[in-house]
C-alpha cells in the first residue's frame, strides 16, 4: 500500500530528528592490525602478534589511501564517527526518496 503524503512528511520529520551531529563524522574505515615484535622468546611469535592496533584509512579519488594510527583512547569515538557518517548518508538517501515521491505526486514538499 502506498504511504500517504502526510505519512511521508511525517517520516521525513522523524528522519531529521535522528540525524547525528554533522561535526561528528568520519568517512573511511578502521583497519585492525596485529604485529610480531621480533623479540626473542616473546609469546607473540606463536600467535597472531600484538594487537589489535587500529588504523584509520580513507581513500580519495586519484589518491592512495592514507592510513593513520588510532590510539586505543580514540577507538570508540572513531567507530562512532564512522557510523554517524554512514547514518547521515542513509538518512539523506531516505529524504531524497521521500522528496522524489512527493515531486512525482506533484505535491508540496
Ligand atoms: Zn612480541
Amino acid at each position: 500500500m502506498e504511504e500517504s503524503s502526510a505519512t511521508l512528511r511525517q517520516r521525513r520529520e522523524l528522519l531529521l530528528r535522528e540525524l547525528p551531529p554533522f561535526d561528528a563524522v568520519l568517512r573511511g574505515s578502521l583497519v585492525e592490525r596485529y604485529k610480531r615484535c621480533g623479540k626473542p622468546g616473546c609469546k607473540c611469535a606463536q600467535g597472531p602478534g600484538h594487537g589489535p592496533k587500529y588504523y584509520f584509512s580513507v581513500s580519495r579519488t586519484n589518491e592512495r589511501p592514507v592510513m593513520a594510527y588510532v590510539p586505543q583512547s580514540d577507538h570508540a569515538r572513531t567507530v562512532e564517527y564512522l557510523s554517524n557518517y554512514r547514518r547521515i548518508r542513509h538518512i539523506l538517501d531516505e529524504l531524497c526518496d521521500i522528496n522524489r515521491e512527493l515531486l512525482r505526486r506533484r505535491e508540496a514538499f
